[in-house]
């Protein structure tokens, strides 16, 4: 039977200073001056709107994302979590995150956005060396990131992400290793580390960067977790390393099939509605421009759909497998409406190949499972 998971709000700032080329998120190349004021009332009214899916419960994360967030000054984070504070149930012990680049932080130090509210920072470091910046498209070099250090500490902010990238152009496995350090170094809370991949519609997939071999990628992901697990950090998910207690709350109410309320433009949501019986997606409009002419323009919805239930299979499946943790068994019942016979099959098979194991009320990735995530991930597609 479905019931309510946990909520969180996820807020989207779809401005960046130029678009990277192997970026594929909704991020728009920034006017010379954003509409800061205007897009920051277009959120709270959206906001307004969407409050009669979640009335009365409890928020546990805000997630700041984008786009390039840091490049609102602090004072409009201050106005936006005011005016959440004031509509909606924020537990006392709320995580609130800005995604922050550190050549976009011109606008305000850390201490600014912790005065308007901001607990926890992600910073998209991405590399240390300035070659491999450079090669990324990024407008960062490594002074910056070293400025938005210190500002992080200077702020008392310890709760922080660096997120790193490996198998960058021309980056050798020696290279990716100092990365990994240099990150460590930094002391943060958590650490994403993943690999660049080339999607559709980039520049990078227009004109394809020479990329390392799959052996020296594969040498960079090992190396790197090694060495994350040495420094304490342990993997929780399949790019995501925390140390003790540090994992992005925001991140496993995603992973662990929680609901989320979406504002901003090209902002996706997904909200359980146990008294119709049914779970519902949707998203706004991806368009800057079009999302905030928002009520005149006929309201901030670009669509909504009911999840069938072979998508809330597939999708709980999808999620509760990136997790080291694995599935939790008696989370499938109240988050899909279902019963656990229906997917008995599916998860016996991957027993039987070895890629699965059951224990205490979990189905967990085998190590060998593990490497194939993707491939037990397919069996449960609709
Ligand atoms: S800064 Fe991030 S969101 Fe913006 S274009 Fe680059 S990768 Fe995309």
């Amino acid at each position: 039977m479905l019931k309510a998971p946990p909520l969180s709000v996820y807020v989207h700032m779809p401005w960046c200073v130029r678009k990277c080329p192997y970026c594929d998120f909704n991020s728009h190349t920034a006017p010379t001056s954003i509409p800061a004021e205007k897009y920051i009332q277009a959120l709270i009214a959206d906001l307004e709107h969407d409050l009669p899916l979640v009335w009365g419960r409890p928020i546990g994360s805000i997630y700041f994302g984008g786009g390039t967030p840091s490049l609102f000054p602090a004072s409009h984070f201050a106005t936006l979590l005011s005016a959440m504070r004031a509509r909606l149930d924020l537990r006392p012990d709320v995580e609130i995150t800005l995604e922050a680049n550190p050549g976009a932080l011109e606008h305000d130090s850390f201490t600014a956005y912790a005065h308007a509210g901001i607990n926890r920072v992600s910073l998209g470091v991405q590399s240390f060396s300035g070659e491999r910046l450079m090669g990324l498209g990024r407008i960062h070099g490594s002074d910056d990131i070293d400025r938005a250090l210190q500002s992080l500490s200077a702020a008392g902010i310890a709760n922080f992400n660096l997120d790193l990238m490996y198998a960058l152009p021309g980056q050798t496995p020696a290279q990716a290793r100092h990365d990994v350090k240099q990150a460590i170094n930094a002391g943060p809370a958590h650490i994403s580390y993943y690999q660049l991949t080339i999607e559709p519609n980039t520049a990078f997939a227009a004109k394809p960067p020479v990329l390392p071999a799959d052996d020296a990628a594969w040498d960079m992901q090992q190396a790197g977790m090694d060495m994350l697990a040495a420094a304490g950090y342990g993997q929780y998910e399949i790019s995501a390393f925390a140390q003790p207690g540090m994992h992005s709350r925001h991140n496993m109410n995603y992973w662990r099939y929680g609901d989320f309320l979406a504002i901003g433009a090209g902002a996706h949501g997904k909200i359980t509605l146990p008294a119709d019986g049914v779970v519902r997606r949707y998203a706004k409009h991806r368009h800057p421009q079009r999302y905030m002419q928002g009520a005149e323009g006929g309201g901030w919805l670009a669509e909504k759909h009911v999840v069938t239930d072979a998508e809330l299979v597939f999708e709980f499946f999808l999620n509760q497998l990136r997790l080291k943790g694995g599935v939790n068994i008696d989370d499938f019942g109240p988050r899909t409406g279902l019963q656990w016979t229906v997917v008995e099959a599916r998860v016996q098979k991957a027993i039987d190949m070895g890629l699965l194991a059951v224990f205490q009320q979990r189905v967990r990735p085998t190590d060998l499972g593990w490497k194939f995530v993707n491939d037990i991930q397919q069996l449960f597609l609709p």
